[in-house]
């Protein structure tokens, strides 16, 4: 048994109830809605929520794959749920989002993986808040490019695609996915909607080298990825992948300079950096550039 690494200073996280945060916590309680934002337990909760941005999950709560980072449950899906559209749009649009980013479960058990209920959800959030930004975080629905067609032919504001993970890690720490396959999700996404950012994101501390790190870079910027998280890897539970190193803040900020390098528009590198974390600026520098 290897021993748990102790976790560094600087993950150590700020605490604050003030505001906008303790405003929406209220109201979430009284509706039972669900974030990814509560239910991860996300570090960011108090700015994102202050900055009226959250995560949905859609497609139900169980996955058909068991990442080894992953914390969500692995399992028989439930039935599709064509009401969830709906409930998140009201969900987004009592807490006012500014941006709104939607996620789910990777659905192998369905024929499309999900895609229309993404396609029905990013309609349903336009028509009551107009002016609030859609982000997907779509899984790689198998490689069924129609699939994705039909999440782009609904025009998110970013197409978002987690990579994950370096080439020589990605099938230990990814289930089913495939590095390459995610490269060409993003590459066809860029050509079916050549006027929508694409994403994705790397979470550090599984193993990776630095120059397999500057190579996945080189790769997503190969398929015009136009912005790039990279966060670091927290184990969920004991049960789950260890922690190999905790990445120090000042690496972080040599990653951010060699993504701009690349020419990503925008790159958000930290410890605490999540998928969705500063997303609303992440729109509006990618709409600037
Ligand atoms: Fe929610 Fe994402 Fe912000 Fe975390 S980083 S609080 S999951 S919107
Ligand atoms: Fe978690 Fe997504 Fe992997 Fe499912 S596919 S286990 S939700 S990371």
């Amino acid at each position: 048994e290897k021993q748990r690494l102790p976790k560094p200073d600087w993950l150590r996280i700020r605490l604050a109830t003030e505001g906008n945060y303790a405003e929406l916590k209220t109201m979430m309680r009284a509706k039972t809605l669900h974030t990814v934002c509560e239910e991860a337990r996300c570090p960011n909760i108090y700015e994102c929520w202050a900055n009226r941005t959250a995560t949905f999950m859609i497609l139900g709560d169980i996955c058909t794959r068991a990442c080894r980072f992953c914390a969500v449950k692995t399992g028989q899906p439930t039935e599709l749920d064509l009401a969830e559209p709906e409930r998140v749009a009201e969900a987004a649009e009592q807490m006012m989002l500014r941006h709104c980013v939607v996620t789910s479960v990777a659905r192998d058990d369905l024929a499309d993986g999900g895609a229309q209920v993404f396609a029905m959800t990013i309609k349903a959030i336009r028509k009551r808040l107009p002016l609030c930004s859609v982000e997907v975080l779509i899984p790689d629905f198998m490689g069924n490019w129609d699939a994705l067609r039909t999440v782009m032919d609904a025009k998110p504001d970013i197409l978002n695609h987690n990579i994950e993970t370096v080439r020589r890690l990605s099938d230990k720490v990814r289930a089913k996915a495939k590095y390459d396959r995610s490269l060409e999700l993003l590459r066809r996404a860029k050509e079916m909607q050549p006027d929508i950012p694409t994403k994705s994101s790397l979470m550090l501390g599984v193993g990776e080298e630095w120059d397999e790190i500057l190579e996945a870079m080189d790769d997503l910027r190969a398929v015009d990825c136009d912005i790039l998280t990279i966060g670091q890897y927290l184990q969920p539970t004991p049960n789950h992948l260890p922690v190999e190193r905790y990445v120090h803040p000042d690496e972080f900020k040599a990653l951010k300079e060699e993504g701009l390098k690349r020419g990503f528009r925008h790159v958000e590198s930290g410890p605490l950096v999540r998928s969705s974390y500063h997303a609303h600026e992440q729109v509006q520098s990618a709409a600037a550039a």
